[in-house]
């Protein structure tokens, strides 16, 4: 028996409170140049790597965590991914992961009927997700092109550009929202993405559109879960679309890399991309080839905390960006974009010149910047059920120029 394969609690407890304890007063020393030709053993590997990896990363948890897409994640998550890493089941093979590919299955069930969808599967995040569903529109609708917006996420001009479909892009609001009018009268060769909450902006461009092309395509990789809470409405006409991408491990509190890809007609999109293989007792659906149980930590966080539990932590943070933007809108020397309608919350300075002075004087996990129509804009993006509203606030009323 080689031990290194086994559990061993005490080392493993060690691990875990070496993280539960937050950043480590031991200072980090430095790593092997090269690979070492002795190994330091796994309990030495252990307290080595703790400065490093923890003392060095940004604490996505704290009360000023507001800038990006990136959510904490609960402790349930932690747990049901170190059992995924133990097991390490491949949802390739029916053999290694008999549970596992079920309750993808389970899970996809489960969230699938909010987005008016009746299947799908789980991939590594929205870009891969928004690639499966024009490959799907590709093979099923014959599209040759992909129509999206000008603030549409990068991952939709790589699909197109892996796929070989033109780009159309359509012009937009100033708060980044697709124009209609802007679109071409003739969609019967086309995939039309609509965003559901911008990276930029959270902007969501016309749902009502979906169903007018060839194949709708609903990137809702930030806002999707939105769907679960009481401003569910704000996301109506996406049950219209013929396929959906919503990444879990932004706005569903997961670790990384959790994302999902919805169908409407889910038998005719899944044999469309599925291929067969010598070695393969079922056939592989999708993009992936050999991959993880990424399904159970978003299964286990739904049931732990049903639909109630994660509702009410995402309209916590909506909660969050409305309040920041009402201080914005009060505070003169300070403007807003727009009303924030999924979380994300853009503001400036009035004088422009103060931009610099200002990024620089806010704490730095509090926002991000933009570049809307050649100019900059600051962003607060509230995927932290933690962030707190007045402890934000407070940072912006401090800044003194
Ligand atoms: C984040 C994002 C993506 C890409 O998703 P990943 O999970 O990062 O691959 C696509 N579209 C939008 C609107 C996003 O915000």
């Amino acid at each position: 028996m080689d031990p290194e394969f086994q559990p061993d609690l005490q080392a493993l407890t060690r691990a875990l409170s070496l993280l539960c304890e937050g950043p480590t007063a031991a200072l980090a020393q430095a790593l092997p140049h090269s690979l070492p030709q002795v190994g330091v053993t796994s309990t030495q590997a252990i307290e080595w790597l703790a400065p490093h990896v923890l003392n060095g990363a940004a604490r996505l948890d704290s009360p000023l965590a507001a800038a990006h897409m990136d959510p904490p994640t609960p402790w349930i998550s932690w747990a049901t991914a170190q059992w995924n890493a133990s097991l390490n089941q491949n949802l390739l093979h029916p053999a290694t992961a008999p549970a596992a590919r079920q309750l993808e299955q389970q899970v996809v069930g489960w969230l699938a009927p909010y987005f008016g969808m009746r299947g799908g599967h789980m991939t590594p995040g929205s870009t891969l997700a928004n690639l499966t569903a024009l490959w799907a529109a590709r093979e099923c609708a014959g599209v040759t092109e992909v129509i999206a917006s000008d603030t549409a996420h990068l991952s939709i001009a790589k699909a197109a550009h892996i796929l070989g479909l033109k780009l159309r892009q359509i012009p937009t609001t100033p708060t980044g929202a697709m124009i209609e009018d802007a679109l071409p009268s003739d969609l019967s060769r086309s995939a039309l993405v609509l965003t559901a909450g911008t990276t930029s902006t959270g902007a969501i461009d016309p749902l009502a559109l979906g169903g007018r092309a060839a194949w709708t395509h609903v990137d809702a990789a930030w806002a999707g879960p939105m769907r679960l809470t009481r401003h569910s409405d704000r996301l109506d006409g996406i049950e219209k679309a013929d396929s959906v991408a919503v990444s879990a491990h932004k706005w569903l509190f997961q670790p990384k890399e959790s994302a999902l890809i919805f169908f409407k007609d889910v038998d005719k999109a899944h044999g469309a991309i599925t291929m067969g293989g010598a070695y393969l007792a079922a056939p592989n659906v999708g993009i992936l080839g050999s991959h993880g149980a990424m399904a159970i930590p978003l299964l286990a966080t739904l049931m732990a905390w049903g639909r109630d539990g994660m509702a009410e932590r995402i309209e916590r943070c909506i909660y969050v960006a409305e309040t920041i933007a009402n201080h914005v809108n009060h505070d003169d020397r300070l403007q807003l974009l727009a009303w924030p309608v999924t979380g994300v919350v853009n503001w400036r300075p009035k004088d422009i010149s103060l931009f610099d002075a200002w990024h620089q004087s806010l704490p730095r996990e509090m926002v991000s910047t933009t570049t809307l129509r050649g100019e900059r804009w600051f962003r607060n993006v509230v995927a932290n059920p933690m962030a707190n509203a007045l402890a934000i606030t407070e940072a912006i009323s401090a800044v003194h120029l």
